[in-house]
């Protein structure tokens, strides 16, 4: 006879786990305890020597589905007097070092359940089991209980209580289990009438079906949801939304249903289907108008809730857009209240329930691109997971983020916590956001931070914030340190950060950088050359005015040759441009690779004006059938750093007619050769790519294939977005 006390660390809390303990000591025969710990679960067995070590290996072996075991820590102990095997309650320690899961689509016994009529929870849209449901979006603190969840204002019925505390059942300890009878209860709210249960469910659906934009709430914000069928209704929520172009997020009745309307690989069908159920990027077999005009793939994602599912079960249509619910400049809407007043002028009606949302997450956004799934959007699904680093960090680290994307990380030894995309700082109501998010997230991870660190722009949000001594670190640096973070990467690396912007260590606007790296100090090595950005700021949707600044700088006077170029510009508008131009006010070089893009697109396409961040570029790959022939890569040295000579490329393109396909075809084979030849010159073997506009998937491919066929490792981000919404990672890894 032997006892042990085993500490079992990492996705172990709300995930099944020590019902899963329960019944494995059971199994083997033997006595003792488990419990919740801020600290891990501790579990307390006592048995004969064989059945504990058959215990402990079957632990190790048989897992549920949604738990992961990161660390087991075993002790032996003195032998107690006692009979049987208990969960006991949870205790919280000092000592936080378990992960809360994130929130889990529904499982399919769940899904089977309601849409059973002899099931108790026939039809009720906020089941869940110990395998699925909201986690982060309910909980408040750690350890994870009903009573640290938004739940905890619900009392179980008797039969949802027997369920709780019986072993056996897909409900024990399941925090969030309620039914029809105990739990939430979903409304429907449209002008002054308020339904109830299935008569809110059928009343949207009819909503729905009819052409009316409905707000529904999900499990980590609202949605805006109408007929994605109904050119009509999409039309009119693209109106009420102030959105004319962008694309529109669909939910599909199922996998079936999605199908016909795209072509969905392996990858792409396992990540749709898996309990994060991010919204997947996906090509289209067949147009639905008005969804992803002028690109040549949609956003999709699958009935993630029972609400969800229950819905399309009465809906005629079986595809809806399900864009995040917030008005044009807010922040995702959560809270009733909230929503009510805020999304009032877009949605006619209110699909809700009960169940507050404590911790705000949006939909996770994902591609697939070289056999893997990449974040666009990290956000449901996945946060709270942490990364695991190579390295304890000394103090716990705070690190900003960025300001378009942003996305905050918190740092505690060896985990790296990168908090739930958070959106774009330039609009106010995500400022809130950030800062209710960043407090929410220290509470809940038990992290108290001693150092922090931001990025260089004092115009960023992050930098008007009161933090005292805060590290700064270069903007390409950070997502360069991103990549090395994930992968451990140290020693010398060279870092290609193909970006929109950031400020460059000299003041100037950087963003088609090759930073050669020695472990985390860094120089560097060569840049795209610097083009005008006419009239700072409008120069970002204004595209046409990054042509003529690079026109009126690689041509001189012979400019006027393509006045052509610029026929769709109001003249006004264009004189008041050349004016700025010749008079050098406002006008800032940037090395901008996404800049490059836009010009491109602006001459291919003729787009002068953008509404939404990459919008031409997204519509100049969507052009791109596959890679020809590329302009030819020209390069100088200067003061010991190359400078990859965009304008001769753009010269190149001016230089005869072409088609669009054409031009995007040779075009991006330019951008991966012209990586690939910098690489060549600068001779460091282990490459790290990273930078938002390497979600551009052919550029991304491209460049990874001719690298690795010259013979470089190539490394790249995995766990975090390339994006702005990974550079906190980067950030806090400088402080490592
Ligand atoms: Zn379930
Ligand atoms: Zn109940």
């Amino acid at each position: 006879m032997l006892r042990k006390r085993i500490l079992i660390n990492g996705v172990v809390q709300g995930v099944g786990f020590r019902p899963f303990i329960y019944k494995s000591a059971l199994k083997f025969r033997l006595s003792g305890f488990v419990q919740n710990t801020s600290a891990g679960v501790i579990t307390e067995a006592q048995g004969s020597k064989e059945n504990i070590n058959k215990f402990i290996l079957f632990i190790k072996q048989n897992c549920p589905p949604q738990a992961k075991i990161e660390d087991l820590k075993i002790t032996d102990i003195k032998e107690k007097k006692e009979k049987g095997f208990l969960i006991i309650a949870s205790k919280k320690d000092n000592i936080q070092t378990v992960f809360l899961p994130p929130d889990l689509a529904m499982c399919k016994d769940c899904g089977k359940e309601i849409l059973n009529p002899k099931d108790r929870r026939f039809l009720y849209p906020l089941t869940n089991c110990t395998n699925c449901g909201p986690r982060l979006s309910i909980t408040k603190t750690l350890p994870y209980d009903r009573k640290a969840t938004t739940m905890s204002k619900f009392k179980m019925c008797p039969a949802c209580q027997k369920e709780y505390e019986s072993p056996n059942s897909r409900r024990f300890h399941a925090q969030p289990n309620a039914c029809p009878v105990c739990g939430p209860q979903v409304f429907f709210k449209f002008k002054n009438k308020n339904f109830k249960g299935l008569k809110a469910l059928k009343t949207a659906a009819v909503f729905l079906d009819k052409g009316k934009i409905t707000a529904v709430k999900s499990i980590g914000g609202y949605h805006l949801a109408c007929d994605a069928k109904n050119p009509k209704a999409v039309t009119s929520l693209r109106l009420s939304k102030k959105r004319p172009y962008k694309p529109l997020a669909i939910m599909f009745k199922d996998l079936k249903t999605a199908k016909k309307y795209c072509f969905i690989n392996k990858i792409e069908a396992r990540a749709l289907l898996s309990p994060a159920a991010p919204i997947v990027i996906v090509k289209k077999k067949k147009e639905l108008k008005l969804i992803s005009d002028n690109l040549n793939n949609y956003g999709i994602m699958l009935p993630y809730t029972p609400l969800h599912k229950i819905l399309f079960s009465l809906l005629k249509t079986d595809v809806l857009v399900m864009t995040s619910g917030n008005a044009k400049g807010g922040a995702l809407c959560s809270g009733d209240g909230e929503a009510f007043k805020k999304l009032s002028k877009i949605a006619d009606g209110f699909l809700y329930h009960e169940r507050e949302i404590y911790n705000k997450v949006d939909d996770s956004i994902m591609f697939e691109a070289l056999g893997k799934m990449r974040f666009i959007r990290r956000a449901r699904g996945f946060a709270p997971l942490p990364a695991t680093l190579a390295k304890k960090a000394k103090k716990s680290i705070l690190a900003l983020g960025a300001d378009k994307t942003a996305a905050f990380c918190l740092v505690k030894e060896n985990k790296a916590y990168l908090s739930q995309y958070i959106g774009d700082l330039n609009k106010k109501e995500n400022g809130g956001f950030y800062l209710t998010a960043l407090e929410k997230n220290k509470r809940l991870l038990g992290i108290n931070p001693q150092v922090t660190i931001a990025d260089l722009h004092p115009g960023y949000f992050t930098n008007k914030l009161p933090f005292k001594n805060v590290n700064k670190i270069q903007h390409h640096a950070a997502h360069a340190l991103s990549v090395a973070a994930e992968h451990n990467l140290k020693g010398r690396f060279l870092a290609v950060n193909l970006d929109g912007s950031g400020l460059g260590s000299d003041g100037a606007i950087w963003g088609g950088e090759f930073l050669a790296f020695n472990n985390k100090n860094w120089k560097r090595a060569a840049y795209f050359e610097p083009l005008p950005l006419p009239a700072g700021d409008e120069s970002v949707s204004e595209i046409w005015l990054l042509t003529l600044g690079a026109i009126k700088k690689i041509y001189g006077k012979d400019w006027t040759n393509y006045k052509y170029l610029f026929k769709n510009v109001p003249r006004q508008k264009f004189r008041l441009a050349l004016k700025l131009i010749d008079n050098g006010i406002n006008v800032y070089n940037s090395s901008s690779a996404g800049r490059v893009f836009d010009i491109v697109s602006h001459i291919a396409l003729g787009i002068t004006k953008t509404t939404y961040q990459a919008q031409a570029a997204m519509e100049l790959e969507a052009k791109c059938l596959r890679l020809k022939s590329p302009y030819k890569v020209v390069m100088e040295k200067q003061n010991g750093c190359y400078i990859i000579k965009t304008g001769e490329m753009l010269k190149e393109i001016l230089s005869y007619s072409r088609s669009a396909e054409e031009i995007s075809a040779r075009f991006h084979a330019y951008m991966v050769y012209s990586v690939l030849e910098t690489a060549k010159k600068l001779k460091l073997k282990n490459i790290c790519l990273s930078g938002g506009v390497f979600q551009n998937k052919v550029l991304l491919k491209g460049t990874v294939n001719v690298l690795k066929r010259a013979g470089f490792n190539v490394y790249l981000n995995e766990q975090t977005p390339c994006n702005d919404g990974g550079l906190a990672l980067g950030q806090a890894w400088n402080m490592v």
